[in-house]
């Protein structure tokens, strides 16, 4: 089935789907787990449509090309088209918020970022992007007070809070638009905390946003 942005309730949202907007290296824990270093201007990069899938069917991730690790992200939900956003345009923007994976090759992304060359290979696969329904923004008190927690087989793999991002959502999403055109439908993945790690086939994935919603879903081989 096509995939379709649902909220937490698994209704419908009258918007089409766009594309995904990602950051890369927006927690310290994370850069810090990789090795890598902060970058000056936020480390942007795009998943297409076809990564869109549903976080709480089973997600497929492909078994030939090395370890695919877990990045649970906080998502957002674009209602209005944004282009040189203020943050207050940002802000009336905002159709809701939910959770999504930021699936990654680790291996392939190596061998990627050792020849210098772009981490679509790594990242932009499709179905590399699990959504989970979303929660209109109306019921979010602040976006810099989320906290999001990934178990894999019952043990706790990542906890996130959002106010330790290094670009917080209002600004990052200005940012973007100041790069690319947004779209109503567009989602923002908002980076990852550290606890990135390998997913199998089998293993069992619970994800959380605090006080707004939980997933329990299983990986499979594509
Ligand atoms: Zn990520």
């Amino acid at each position: 089935m096509a995939y379709r942005h649902i909220d937490s309730q698994g209704n419908n949202i009258a918007l089409s789907v766009g594309k995904v907007l990602c950051i890369g290296r927006n927690y310290l824990d994370h850069i810090q787990e990789m090795n890598a270093v902060v970058s000056e201007a936020p480390l942007l990069f795009m998943k297409p449509k076809a990564a869109l899938c549903y976080m709480q069917k089973p997600i497929a991730i492909p078994t030939d090309k090395g370890e695919c690790h877990n990045e649970l992200e906080v998502a957002v939900l674009l209602k209005e088209p944004l282009k040189n956003a203020s943050n207050d345009d940002v802000k009336a923007a905002i159709w809701g918020i939910g959770l999504g994976l930021d699936l990654t090759l680790r291996e392939v992304q190596a061998k990627l970022k050792a020849q210098g060359q772009p981490w679509e290979r790594a990242k932009s696969f499709d179905n590399s992007a699990p959504l989970s329904g979303f929660v209109p923004i109306s019921k979010v008190n602040n976006l810099d007070d989320l906290r999001f927690t990934l178990a894999i087989n019952g043990k706790i793999r990542q906890t996130g809070h959002t106010e330790l991002m290094l670009h917080k959502v209002i600004p990052l999403i200005a940012h973007m638009s100041s790069q690319f055109s947004l779209d109503s439908g567009d989602v923002i993945l908002t980076g990852t905390p550290k606890g990135v790690g390998e997913l199998l086939p089998a293993d069992r994935v619970e994800a959380s946003l605090e006080g707004h919603l939980a997933v329990s879903t299983e990986v499979i081989a594509e």
